[in-house]
């Protein structure tokens, strides 16, 4: 195939309508196959991407590989298994269930759904990056509130509620708020939230994002899904990506009034979920076995991070989710890249305005001794001038 490029008058660029024209891809973190092909190394660990260092449940792995079996028919274009096993889990009825191609899929509906460019939505500094990118296809403004100081007692870098009220006008249709938050990993209390999303007029719909809810203890955890009877303008979206370990498969679903998720499943592609995916899904509902041992996992490896971070006098932020954001105390970059070259990948957030941090997922001990064993050599070397 004749790969060079045509001459052509026409720029595309300018023909795109402008809120895609203007667009920053996501960026996503370094696959490991990619790191083994630049650096010719082995025995990489990934801690870029928030993925579950324990895998998936072997339920869900069994149920994946028995869907195989029939993969040639089409998937169930509207997921019964797995929204009856849903509506268990939330207590909400089967017509308040959107599932979607993982819970971007989703998230995009919503912005496809309400966001025109006459209107705008409101979100956080450091807030998760596919809102601004899902509005701004729209063709919709954004409006982006300051967050916390990186100073906030409370919440570091966390997102200003009252200030994010405050900048609800009559033109905002969507309001995101994901809790925790990616990449701060900050969270809001339960009844600050509610009063929150109480407090939104009901002319803007308000997304309550809990990808990392399992990852939250017991105690703390917010399940924004119990105020759907009463908040008729509420929108809960989770992931089976995170704890439950199906990142590679994409699935996700969204919790909303009948009215709301009628109106996401006009657009959604019929088939947006893949069979295997819906058969992972409802299977990993049944282990809640794996999703314990996750978070507690998880809530080790925290404690891990956060204690070898201080030993090296870097500071973190409070973290609820399966991820820490740490202050590099300088551009993050030379740690990213010096990383890299000990085989540990970890997510710059210089996207996000933020670069001076890396954001690192918690893996295994094992891996997580891994990582902090690397930034020590490189915080000596730095120190003898040769970082
Ligand atoms: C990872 C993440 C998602 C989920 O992405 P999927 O599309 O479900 O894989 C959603 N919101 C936040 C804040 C996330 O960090």
């Amino acid at each position: 195939m004749n790969t060079e490029n045509k001459h052509t008058a026409t720029n595309y660029c300018e023909l795109a309508q402008p809120g895609v024209r203007n667009l920053k891809p996501y960026l996503p973190g370094k696959p490991i196959s990619e790191l083994e092909r630049e650096l010719g190394i082995s025995n990489i660990i990934k801690l870029a991407s928030n993925e579950n260092p324990l895998g998936a449940s072997p339920l869900a792995i069994a149920a994946a590989k028995q869907a195989l079996e029939e993969v040639e028919l089409y998937p169930d274009a509207n997921g019964y298994d797995l929204k009856q096993k849903l509506l268990a889990l939330h207590h909400v009825d089967m017509q308040q269930i959107t599932l979607g191609n993982g819970s971007n899929d989703v998230l995009v509906l919503l912005a496809e759904t309400f966001l025109a460019p006459h209107c705008n939505a409101v979100m956080s500094q450091y807030c998760f990056a596919v809102y601004p990118i899902a509005t701004q296809a729209t063709g919709a403004q954004l409006k982006i509130v300051p967050a916390l100081a990186a100073e906030h007692p409370d919440m570091p870098l966390g997102h200003d509620l009252n200030g994010m009220l405050q900048a609800i006008d009559d033109a905002t249709r969507m309001v995101f708020v994901a809790n925790p938050n990616n990449p701060t990993g900050t969270a809001v209390a339960a009844a600050e939230l509610r009063n929150f999303v109480v407090q939104v007029p009901e002319h803007v719909v308000v997304v309550v994002d809990e990808a990392y809810s399992e990852y939250v203890a017991d105690a703390d955890r917010c399940d924004a899904s119990a105020w759907l009877a009463d908040c008729p303008n509420l929108v809960v979206t989770r992931t089976f990506s995170k704890a439950y370990g199906l990142a590679g498969l994409r699935v996700g679903y969204a919790l909303s009034n009948a009215q709301i998720a009628d109106l996401l499943n006009r657009i959604r592609q019929p088939f947006n979920v893949n069979s295997l995916a819906l058969a992972a899904a409802s299977a990993a509902l049944d282990d809640k076995a794996f999703i314990e041992a996750s978070r507690a996992m998880n809530h080790a490896g925290l404690q891990q991070l956060q204690n070898g971070c201080q030993q090296l006098g870097l500071q973190t932020i409070p973290s609820r989710g399966n991820f820490v954001l740490v202050n590099m105390g300088g551009p993050a970059d030379g740690w990213y890249q010096q990383l890299l070259r000990a085989g540990v990948i970890t997510r710059r957030v210089g996207n996000y305005g933020l670069p001076d941090y890396l954001r690192i997922t918690i893996g295994t001990s094992e891996q997580n001794t891994r990582l902090l064993e690397a930034m020590q050599q490189i915080a000596v070397q730095q120190q003898s001038g040769r970082g």
